[in-house]
């Protein structure tokens, strides 16, 4: 190809389909525009010439039809919308991995962790009481802290929760190294990871082995009276388990940012049990442009290689 001119390029535009409102698929769009001046970004392109689509929530079934597609790359870092769609290709899928986010997320974690062990709840409803009385004092490093799921999120959450000085746990399927902190690996180390834990932070990706994670036996396992944080997905909480170990004491405090219908319909328990904290999913929100910048290096790998870039494991389911 000539000097300067990526192969394809020409006639291989990129697809962006998402089902957000206008506003924010034309913000994404500009964003991606910006990133990638090279590309022509369009939302209704010629579908038979595209062979990259970028997605964020796309409608059921909105990949077929795209026969020269090569590979596709999502707007967020959770794919668990996405693989349940059965009729998305059989190409690579990528998701977003943008060290931003994992920095906020760390952020986001920290502030929650912080305030269930210095009690802000607790004060909170103290004061709605008019009570003034303070809770016996106690240092990070004496408050054991579990982390489910040793990935971007949660490897950058461990390693600030540690740097604040709690005692800190962390799970995944491999095991993984983190300086300071104690990891268990697979099934077999589920139990040994959240034993005893006053303050459970769920970091995971939802499939199928995921689903359903913090339920009673795990609750069960934690220390009396502890705190639950779930930032992963909604379908990793048994709601009706949740709201039984809140209510019985067995659970001091749950702050949830993910739920299995955003946002939670009118009436739901969640919206008015004063054992739980509803954040509007923002643990990490997606940042447009580093988000944009990362699709565009992979963009322009490909362009100069030729090569799709290396998908998430879709059997795995993450
Ligand atoms: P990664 O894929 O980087 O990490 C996933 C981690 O979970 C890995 O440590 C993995 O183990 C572990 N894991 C997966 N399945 C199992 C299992 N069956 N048993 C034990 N461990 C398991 O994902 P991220 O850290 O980037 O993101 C995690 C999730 O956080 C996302 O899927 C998304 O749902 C959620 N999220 C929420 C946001 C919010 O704003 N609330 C924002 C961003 C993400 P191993 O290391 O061995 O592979």
């Amino acid at each position: 190809p000539d000097a300067g001119l990526a192969p394809g390029m020409a006639s291989s535009p990129v697809l962006l389909l998402t089902s957000l409102s206008a506003d924010d698929e034309a913000a994404w769009l500009h964003a991606l525009r910006s990133a990638m001046p090279d590309e022509v970004v369009e939302t209704d392109p010629d579908r038979p010439a595209v062979e990259i689509a970028i997605v964020a929530n796309p409608p059921p079934g909105g990949l077929r039809g795209l026969p020269a597609l090569k590979w596709v790359h999502s707007l967020w870092a959770g794919v668990d919308g996405l693989l349940k769609d059965p009729t998305v290709p059989d190409v690579p899928v990528l998701r977003l991995v943008d060290p931003t986010m994992a920095q906020a997320m760390a952020e986001t974690v920290a502030a929650a962790v912080l305030g269930l062990h210095r009690e802000f709840d607790v004060y909170g409803a103290q004061q709605r009481a008019g009570l003034w009385s303070a809770r016996p004092f106690r240092f990070a490093r004496d408050r054991a802290v579990t982390i489910l799921g040793l990935g971007e999120m949660g490897r950058a959450s461990a390693a600030l929760l540690k740097a604040v000085g709690f005692d800190v746990r962390g799970w995944s399927r491999s095991g993984a190294t983190i300086e300071g902190v104690r990891t268990f690996a697979g099934a077999d180390g589920f139990l040994q990871a959240v034993r005893g834990a006053e303050i459970l932070v769920n970091l995971l990706p939802l499939t199928p082995e995921t689903e359903g994670v913090l339920c009673a036996k795990t609750f069960e396992a934690l220390a009396g009276g502890a705190c639950v944080v779930n930032f992963g997905r909604g379908g990793h909480v048994a709601e009706s388990d949740l709201v039984d170990a809140l209510n019985s004491g067995r659970l001091r405090h749950a702050v949830l940012d993910v739920f299995r219908t955003e946002p939670p319909p009118a009436g739901h328990p969640f919206w008015s049990h004063p054992g739980v904290t509803i954040l509007p999913h923002v643990a990490a929100p997606t940042d447009m442009s580093s988000a944009s910048a990362v699709v565009a290096v992979a963009v322009a790998t490909y362009r100069m290689t030729g090569v799709a870039p290396e998908g998430l494991d879709r059997r795995r389911g993450y």
